[in-house]
């Protein structure tokens, strides 16, 4: 029998799932792990390694080892989030033709969906090892907030994949969808997601009928997990530089050590109060003596490093909740998803900010692959246990308009729209006679286009 996959292809992880016998069911990977690295590796041999193993070897082979693709997916080179991932990143990001950006990997480059692409064939390997069978159908998410141009970056990464996406669905419609399905529920619901690279959140109302519709939608694209790192690294190269004198971002080894204890010692302060940062060896003195790095971090001081980011999670909360046009006495439950959530910080946040705890029964790295299941499922049934008992009624999430004389844009459907939806206006031409006209439609909130706008885009 035919089987659509639900594939959650994140910034950091990716996560797969099927529904059997009307039960969505997360695949592990060979390793027995439930979600995978988004990560990419050529060796000096011309090996291919994705996830684990990608990730396992990235301190050795820094330059070649690619890792969250997904915050350049779909940009332009000439962008400034690129042109922040390129300042920071240990593998080399250059442009391609047409302003595209590029990834090296051992002389040779690559665009970023066939980057995205050897990560969704890495998860359907693994959904085919555990059906026994081929699989050609996914249904793959992404942040609500992503545009027209990151949307057909995802879907160019799935046909290079050799995958159909039968549909891209929105992250957080996909968490609600995983929390909501079956359960005969009429209510209003909160979706908050952290991942690794992207922050957003959508408000839902779900009803018994198995109709989910987004009110409204917003987020972050360059807001995560990594900012989290971020603000560690800095603080342990400053920390260094001070005692020091010299600048670990310089050496591309140190860096990628820098960021992997960054990220271990963020994860572990959600369990424990305080952890040792330990990077013998770091880098040389320059006079043939090894310095190494210790340092403590409390979670204390890790949470004010932090607080400005969670604080700008929770203003964009604020500000999504006021587009729906609801109070917070409103949301009658709050789904946390993506790995960051599991910081006491956001969590406390999220529950002090909405005057409720989150509901836990939902697994955050899981549930988003497990509703992009759920939905594979009903698309593919006609009369199978998940048939007809879905209807997703998403919204746009950005205002769509068209560009007008002096380069302004013109909103024609605002953001927060029910899809599908079609919209009419007559315009006039700006010079007599005028027998042709250039349409252009844009994308996002900016009045100019800008080419390198984070959230307009034009085509
Ligand atoms: P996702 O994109 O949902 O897989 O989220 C991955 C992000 O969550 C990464 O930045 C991880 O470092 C972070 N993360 C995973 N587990 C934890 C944890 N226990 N505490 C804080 N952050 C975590």
């Amino acid at each position: 029998m035919e089987k659509v996959i639900g594939i959650d292809l994140g910034t950091t992880n990716s996560c797969v799932a099927v529904v059997e016998n009307g039960t969505a069911v997360v695949i592990a990977n060979r390793g027995g792990y439930k979600t995978t690295p988004s990560m990419v590796a050529m060796t000096e041999a011309g090996k291919r390694l994705v996830g684990h193993l990608a990730k396992r070897q990235a301190i050795t082979n820094a330059e070649n080892t690619v890792y969250s693709a997904k915050r350049l997916i779909g940009r332009k080179w000439n962008s400034p989030q690129v042109k922040q991932v390129a300042s920071t990143a240990s593998y080399n990001i250059v442009e391609g033709p047409h302003g595209d950006v590029r990834i090296s990997l051992r002389e040779k480059s690559h665009s970023v969906p066939e980057v995205s692409a050897m990560v969704l064939a890495e998860m359907k390997l693994i959904a085919e090892e555990y059906l026994g069978q081929e699989v050609q159908k996914a249904v793959v998410t992404v942040p609500a907030y992503f545009n027209d141009n990151q949307r057909q970056a995802t879907k160019d990464a799935g046909a290079i994949a050799g995958l159909e996406v039968i549909r891209i669905i929105n992250e957080p419609t996909a968490a609600a969808l995983a929390y909501g399905f079956g359960r005969n529920i009429d209510r209003t619901v909160a979706v908050y997601d952290l991942g690794g690279g992207t922050f957003d959140v959508s408000i839902l109302e779900i009803g018994a009928t198995g109709v989910f519709k987004v009110i409204s939608t917003a987020g972050d694209t360059f807001l995560g997990g990594e900012d989290f790192d971020s603000r560690v690294i800095d603080w342990l190269v400053e920390g260094f530089r001070d005692e020091h004198g010299i600048d670990l971002r310089k050496d591309r080894m140190a860096l990628q050590r820098l960021k992997d204890a960054a990220e271990k010692a963020k994860v572990e302060l959600s369990s424990v109060r305080e952890v040792e940062i330990n990077l013998p060896f770091i880098i040389s003195s320059g006079r043939n003596e090894a310095l190494h790095l210790q340092r403590v971090l409390s979670r204390t001081d890790f949470e004010q490093l932090t607080a400005d980011l969670v604080q700008k999670t929770v203003d964009i909360m604020r500000q999504t909740l006021d587009d729906a046009g609801l109070h917070r006495e409103d949301i009658e439950d709050v789904v946390l998803v993506g790995g960051m959530t599991r910081m006491p910080l956001v969590e406390r946040s999220v529950a002090e900010f909405l005057g409720r705890e989150p509901s836990k029964g939902v697994h955050p790295d899981e549930v988003v692959a497990i509703g992009a299941a759920i939905q594979g499922s009903a698309l593919l049934d006609d009369d199978g246990p998940t048939a007809n008992r879905v209807v997703l009624l998403d919204v746009t999430p950005q205002t769509l308009g068209m560009m007008v004389a002096g380069g302004l844009m013109e909103p024609l459907i605002p953001k927060d729209t029910t899809v599908p939806t079609a919209r009419g206006k007559t315009f006039t031409t700006s010079r007599d006679n005028q027998t042709a006209v250039k349409i252009l439609v844009m994308q996002g909130g900016a009045i100019r286009p800008t080419r390198t706008s984070s959230s307009g885009s034009s085509s």
